[in-house]
C-alpha cells in the first residue's frame, strides 16, 4: 500500500506528460494539414479575388464550423469587401503600325486615363498637327521632377487634346512595361483622346529618321473591373464584456500578378501566411475547450493584405463592430520559420503597459525573443493599432524564400510553429482574469519591407 502511494504521483505525472505529448502531436499534424492544403498548387497562390482565394476561404470557414465557432461574417463566415475598381484595357484593343499588329501589354499599353475609341492617321515623324495622331518623344520633353511620370503623361495628353490631336503615342519613356501595367491600378477619369505608351523596340521604329510616314490605327476599349476580397470570421461567444481578436492573413501573391513579373510562377505562400492561419485555427481549437470565459474571441482570416491591408482595414471600419469592447488583437504573419539563433520577433509590446508583465510571466529566459515596441508594421495588426487597440505581432523573420516561389510547405518548422501556438495560448490564458488592457501609443517606424 505504501509503495502504491509513493508511485501514484509519478504515474499521474507520467500520464499528464503523455497526454501533453499526444496533444502536441495532434496540433503538429493539424498544422501540417492546414499549411499543406493552403499552399498546394490547387490554391494557385491564394491571390485576393482569384478562385484560389475562394477555395482557401471555404477551407477556413469549414474548419471554423467544425471547431464549433459561430459565423460572424456578412454571408455566414464570409465577409466580402471591395479592394479596388480599375479600368483595364480589354482584349479587343488593337494597334497597327504600318499594317503590322502590335502586342497589347508588352509592345503597347493604353494609359490609365486614355479614352476608349479609335484614332487613325498617316503621321509624319516630328510633325504634330491638329486632326491627326501625335507622336510624343518623352526623351525630348522638359520633365517636371516634382510630378510623377504618370502625371507627366496625363499633362502631355491634355496639351495634345487641347491642340486638336486625335490620339497620342508616347515613346522613348524610361519606364518598363511592368511599371506602366501597374499604373492601370489607378482608376483615373478618362481624357478625350486615346493615349498609348510604346515600348523600346517600337520607340526605335518611331525614332527612325529615314521613315517617310507611319500608318497608325488604334482602337481601344476598357473594362471596369471590380476586385473583391473575402475575410473569414468566426466567433466564440462567452457572453463576456470584452473580446480578443486573433487574426492572420491568408491571401498571397498568386502567380506574381501584383509584381507584374514577366514570368508567371506560382507563389505557394506556406510561411506567408498559411503558417499564421494554421496557428490561428489551432489556437481557436484550444480556446474552444479551455473555458477561458472572461473574454469572447473573434478569429479573422484576412484577405487583401498583399494589396495594402484592405481586409483588416475593412474589418476594423465596420459599423457593427463595437471597437470599445475589443481587449486586444493578436496578429501572426510568417511564423513558420522559427530559427532559435534569430529568435521570435514580437511586435507591439509598447501598445499597452500591460504587455511586458504578461510576456515576462509566460516566457522563460531560454526562449530567444526579439521585442519591438511599435504598433505599426507591414501587417494587419496596424489596422487595429490605428483604432487604439493594443496589439501583438508574431513574426519569425524574413528569409531568402520570402515572397518567392520557394515558400513551400516542406520548408516550414512545424515544431517551432507549435511552440508559438503554445506561447500565444499562454498569453491569452494569462489575460483571462485580468482587466481590459489599457492602450498606449508608440513610436512609428519607417516601414520598408512588406511581410
Ligand atoms: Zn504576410
Amino acid at each position: 500500500m505504501k509503495k502504491i502511494t509513493w508511485l501514484l504521483p509519478l504515474v499521474v505525472s507520467t500520464m499528464y506528460v503523455s497526454a501533453q505529448k499526444k496533444n502536441d502531436r495532434k496540433i503538429l499534424s493539424n498544422l501540417q494539414l492546414h499549411v499543406s492544403y493552403l499552399s498546394s498548387d490547387k490554391l494557385e497562390g491564394r491571390r485576393s479575388g482569384a478562385p484560389g482565394e475562394q477555395l482557401a476561404a471555404a477551407y477556413i470557414a469549414t474548419q471554423m464550423q467544425q471547431l464549433g465557432l459561430t459565423p460572424k461574417g456578412d454571408n455566414d463566415f464570409l465577409q466580402p469587401f471591395l479592394i479596388r475598381e480599375s479600368r483595364e484595357p480589354a482584349a479587343s484593343c488593337s494597334f497597327t503600325l504600318n499594317q503590322v499588329p502590335l502586342t497589347l501589354g508588352s509592345q503597347y499599353i493604353p494609359l490609365p486615363f486614355s479614352a476608349a475609341g479609335s484614332a487613325k492617321g498617316e503621321v509624319l515623324p516630328h510633325v504634330n498637327e491638329p486632326d491627326n495622331i501625335w507622336l510624343v518623344n518623352i526623351a525630348e520633353l522638359d520633365i517636371d521632377n516634382k510630378k510623377s511620370m504618370l502625371e507627366e503623361y496625363l499633362k502631355q495628353t491634355q496639351i495634345a487634346e487641347k491642340s486638336g490631336a486625335t490620339g497620342v503615342i508616347f515613346y522613348n519613356g524610361k519606364e518598363s512595361a511592368a511599371t506602366v501595367l501597374q499604373w492601370l491600378d489607378h482608376n483615373l477619369p478618362p481624357t478625350g483622346i486615346p493615349a498609348v505608351w510604346a515600348d523600346q523596340a517600337i520607340s526605335k521604329k518611331l525614332d527612325d529618321e529615314e521613315a517617310s510616314s507611319f500608318q497608325i490605327n488604334i482602337q481601344l476599349a476598357f473594362n471596369q473591373v471590380k476586385r473583391t476580397g473575402t475575410n473569414v470570421v468566426g466567433y466564440l461567444d462567452n457572453k463576456a464584456p470584452k473580446t480578443v481578436v486573433i487574426g492572420a492573413h491568408y491571401d498571397h501573391l498568386g502567380f506574381g500578378e501584383e509584381t507584374h513579373a514577366a514570368t508567371k510562377t506560382l507563389h505557394p505562400g506556406a510561411n506567408d501566411n498559411a503558417s499564421g492561419i494554421a496557428a490561428m485555427l489551432e489556437i481557436a481549437r484550444f480556446l474552444k475547450s479551455a473555458r477561458l470565459q472572461h473574454n469572447n474571441y473573434i478569429f479573422v482570416a484576412f484577405s487583401g493584405n498583399e494589396q495594402g491591408l484592405f481586409g483588416s482595414k475593412y474589418f476594423t471600419s465596420r459599423q457593427n463592430l463595437d471597437l470599445s469592447t475589443i481587449n486586444y488583437m493578436i496578429n501572426m504573419d510568417m511564423i513558420g520559420r522559427l530559427d532559435n539563433a534569430k529568435g521570435l520577433q514580437i511586435g507591439g509590446i509598447g501598445t499597452s503597459p500591460g504587455w511586458p508583465g504578461i510576456l515576462t510571466a509566460v516566457t522563460d529566459k531560454a526562449t530567444h525573443l526579439v521585442y519591438d515596441s511599435s504598433g505599426v508594421g507591414p501587417s494587419d495588426h496596424t489596422s487595429f493599432y490605428r483604432k487604439n487597440i493594443p496589439v501583438l505581432y508574431f513574426f519569425t523573420g524574413n528569409h531568402s524564400d520570402s515572397r518567392q516561389t520557394g515558400d513551400s510547405a516542406d520548408t516550414i518548422n512545424y515544431e517551432g510553429t507549435l511552440s508559438i501556438v503554445k506561447l500565444i495560448c499562454d498569453i491569452v490564458s494569462k489575460t483571462n482574469n485580468q482587466e481590459k488592457l489599457v492602450f498606449s501609443s508608440t513610436r512609428e517606424p519607417q516601414v520598408t519591407a512588406r511581410k
